[in-house]
Parts: C-alpha cells; sequence; structure tokens
C-alpha cells in the first residue's frame, strides 16, 4: 500500500487515485520575473522525483504546472530591464525551462500561462458572485471568506491568527474596501497607462494570482484533482484561497492529497535576499567545477517534507557519492549482455532489493531509506563484476539500477564538470613524485586517484587520466 502525507490532515493517508491507474497532479510554478533559486529548483526537484516514482509505478501522471506570467513582479522587473511584462516573461519562463532540464526535470504535461486564461477567470469570479461568495468593491473584487465554513482548515489556525497573518501578508489588498481582512482579491483594478489589464464586468484589471490556480487546474484537469503540491510557505496564504475559491465554485473536494516541500537552508541559515545568501540555480549550472546531474542527486536525496542544507562542502559530497555511482555504472554497461544465466541466488537478491526500494518509496516518497538500498544494489554489482558473474546477471542488475536512478534523476553515468580540486591535487602531486622518481609515493596517489574516480597512465608525455 503506498501512503503519502496529506498536508490536510497531517496523517499519512492510502494513496488512492481518482480514476485507477491514473493521477491527476498539479504543481504551482513560478512568477516568471527572476532566475529561479535553489529553494524553487527543490520544488522542481522534488516533485519531478515524486512524478518519476508514480510513473514507474505504472500511473499515467498528468502533471500540470503553471507560469505566472503577470502582475507586480513583473511590471517592476519590466521597468528596471526596459522590457514588456510579456519579454520580461519568456525571458525568465525560457531560462526556468533551461535550468530544470539541466537539473533532468522532465517536462510538464501542460505548463500554461495565466494570461491565456482570462476569459475564464473572469467567468469563474462572476459565478462566485452570483453565488454571494464575492464581492466587488470600487472595480477589486473580493472573495468573502466568512462564507466558507472550511477556510482554516488547510492551514491549521484559527480565524483569528489567520486574520493577523493576513494583515501582514496580504498587504497588496486594500484593507479599508474589505468586510473581512481575510478576504482576498479575486479581482484587481488596474488602471495604470503602459501596464496590462484585462477587461471585465467590473472594469479593467488583472486576476488575483490564487485565482490563476484554480481556474488553470479546472480546465487542465477538473473539478477534484489527487495531488495539488508546492512549496511549505504556500500552505497560507495561496492554497488556502484556491481551495477556498474552487469548492466554493464546484460545492466539491478541490483536492485529495496536498503535498507540500520543505524549506532550503543556506550554509545553516534560511535563505533570503537579505541575507545575501540567495544562490540561483542559473549561477551554479555557470559554474563548470559543478556537475548539474550531481545537483539534481543533492536536491533528490532528501525525502520532500524535509528541509535540505545547502552548502558548497555538502553539494561536493553529494558529488562524490554520484562518482562512485558512475564509476559502477559504467563497469556493468561494459560487461553486461546477455550471455550466461543469471543464478537463482542473485535473481533472488535483486528481487529482495526492489521489494525494499518500493517499501521505501511507497512510505511517503522515503528517497533516504531508498538510497540504502540503492547502495547496496551497487554493492552487489561490484561483487558481481569482481566474481566474474555471467553478463545476463550484470544486466539484470543493470536495469533494476538503471530504473531506480532515473527516479532520482540520474540518466547518463559521465562526468560532464571538469576534474575536481581533490582530483587535479592528487595529479600534480603524482607528477612531482614521479619527477622525484619516488615510485612508492606514485602508486599511492594512483590509488587515490582510482578512488576518486580516475585511472592514470604513464607515457613519454607524462601522465594521461581516463574516467573508470
Ligand atoms: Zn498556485
Amino acid at each position: 500500500m503506498q501512503s503519502v502525507y496529506n498536508t490536510y490532515s497531517l496523517e499519512k493517508e492510502i494513496f488512492s487515485p481518482i480514476e485507477p491507474g491514473k493521477v491527476r497532479m498539479y504543481l504551482c510554478g513560478p512568477t516568471v520575473y527572476n532566475y529561479i533559486h535553489i529553494g524553487n529548483a527543490r520544488s522542481s526537484v522534488a516533485f519531478d522525483t515524486i512524478r518519476k516514482y508514480l510513473e514507474w509505478r505504472g500511473y499515467d501522471v498528468n502533471f500540470v504546472s503553471n507560469f505566472t506570467d503577470l502582475g507586480d513582479k513583473v511590471i517592476a522587473q519590466g521597468e528596471k530591464e526596459g522590457l514588456t511584462e510579456e519579454e520580461v516573461a519568456d525571458k525568465y519562463a525560457d531560462a526556468f525551462l533551461e535550468d530544470v532540464a539541466a537539473l533532468n526535470v522532465e517536462a510538464a504535461t501542460s505548463r500554461p500561462r495565466a494570461t491565456q486564461y482570462m476569459e475564464e477567470m473572469v467567468h469563474f469570479v462572476e459565478k462566485l458572485m452570483a453565488e454571494g461568495m464575492a464581492y466587488e468593491v470600487n472595480g477589486n473584487v473580493y472573495f468573502r471568506t466568512n462564507q466558507f465554513k472550511n477556510y482554516a482548515v488547510l492551514s491549521h489556525q484559527n480565524m483569528d491568527e489567520l486574520k493577523k497573518n493576513a494583515a501582514g501578508r496580504l498587504d497588496g489588498d486594500d484593507q479599508e474596501e474589505k468586510e473581512n481582512p481575510t478576504d482576498f482579491a479575486l479581482w484587481k483594478k488596474e488602471v495604470r497607462e503602459n501596464v496590462t489589464s484585462w477587461p471585465s464586468p467590473w472594469g479593467p484589471g488583472r486576476p488575483g494570482w490564487h485565482l490563476e490556480c484554480s481556474v488553470m487546474n479546472d480546465v487542465l484537469l477538473g473539478e477534484t484533482i489527487d495531488i495539488h503540491a508546492g512549496g511549505i510557505d504556500l500552505v497560507f496564504p495561496h492554497h488556502t484561497n484556491e481551495l477556498a475559491q474552487s469548492e466554493s465554485y464546484h460545492g466539491k473536494t478541490f483536492v485529495n492529497y496536498w503535498l507540500h516541500n520543505g524549506f532550503v537552508n543556506i550554509n545553516d541559515e534560511k535563505m533570503s535576499k537579505s541575507l545575501g545568501n540567495f544562490v540561483t540555480i542559473h549561477d551554479l549550472l555557470q559554474d563548470p567545477s559543478i556537475d548539474p546531474q550531481g545537483l539534481r542527486y543533492f536536491l533528490a536525496k532528501t525525502q520532500y517534507r524535509r528541509p535540505v542544507a545547502y552548502s558548497r562542502a555538502r553539494l561536493d559530497q553529494a558529488q562524490q557519492e554520484l562518482t562512485k555511482i558512475y564509476r559502477t555504472m559504467r563497469a556493468l554497461a561494459k560487461k553486461a549482455g546477455n550471455t550466461g544465466e543469471v543464478s537463482a541466488d542473485l535473481s533472488e537478491q535483486v528481487h529482495l532489493l526492489e521489494e525494499r526500494f518500493i517499501g521505501a518509496m511507497d512510505d511517503d516518497f522515503g528517497v533516504e531509506n531508498a538510497l540504502t538500498v540503492v547502495f547496496e544494489a551497487l554493492t552487489l554489482a561490484n561483487r558481481s563484476l569482481e566474481a566474474g558473474e555471467p553478463a545476463a546477471g550484470l544486466q539484470l542488475i543493470e536495469n533494476h539500477l538503471q530504473n531506480w536512478l532515473h527516479i532520482f534523476g540520474i540518466d547518463h553515468f559521465e562526468e560532464d564538470h571538469q576534474l575536481s580540486d581533490e582530483v587535479k591535487r592528487l595529479l600534480e602531486r603524482r607528477a612531482q613524485a614521479r619527477k622525484e622518481k619516488d615510485f612508492a609515493l606514485s602508486d599511492e596517489l594512483r590509488d587515490a586517484l582510482k578512488e576518486n574516480g580516475v585511472a592514470v597512465k604513464d607515457g613519454r608525455d607524462g601522465q594521461t587520466i581516463e574516467w573508470l
């Protein structure tokens, strides 16, 4: 039985999708006005890992993730860069897609942009108004939160706490106009020149952020979806408001499982612009010493609900683990094939590992335990290689490892980054040792390089290297 932790109930629940064999999944995507930081990438990677696991388990996953391509942040960035709102959105949507592709995140089934659904959004607001769930003041339309009895359920706070929170977090709204501090904007008046607005029965304006996701969910996935995902910071107000709107609109459950990923801490501090510890994926990928797949692996190896502690040292440590994976996978690829027979013992061992892998992932996507199984399988692979196991046996292990590693976003087994500092240092020391005819030290350093995945050969022009 597969279980997932639902933020709505604060419990692990048996995962049972609406339609057997199919999963309707929505992940709140970025507002495209800047390069994404490592925290945004964490969300993309965490839910890509979950999606890939569900697909491996045989589900057909309809994975929808949006771009918010309008609003104050996009407008402000346009002014800064001398670009139109559309140009800003295009530029940073492309950058986002490039960044996540480098991290082996699979393309979404649909990647809707909010501006493509204006008519549907206006219609959605009209229906909420007709049912008394929304009211218009001075060209703005607000959702009437005290009319929706489950408003505070997802965030597990009481209404008083939410009111206090709302005062700080909903600053963009005109507090004076609202009947209640927790009421939020469905439609915002926009009459500034040179700022894009859309026509509506309440005058020119644009939709509120929460409305966008409710409508794109509705159009692309239907009234009730299986999984709604996002960062834990989206629970209130964003997901709380999406839920209130969508359930008021349809009179039905909006989401069966709410999944939220934890934060990324940088050098043991919470990442924030003001602390100056803000790391963008764009910058990290410019660094030739970083293997994009290593960054993917680093982000994927922590279970989605736990915080990820980022530091360069921890990223390098993940890279070293990955180097070991690469080495074994390359060795397997050289020797695996269809000759010989798989021994009953090996077949049984692989089968048991697979059962444990599934058990770990079925328990709310427990990637740490699943990776323990992966490393045991790698040990089995190395032992089998050494023991001269027939090619068919090695093929069996290779196939399983490839499938499991794919879930973590590891699809190729060469390092596509330059030599690590450690390898460079070892090579320099070894060249020096050979110059000084210290062959004992030279041999020792050859072994150390081997540990780092590098074979070294000595020729007339000095040492040459080959990845193991
Ligand atoms: Zn959203």
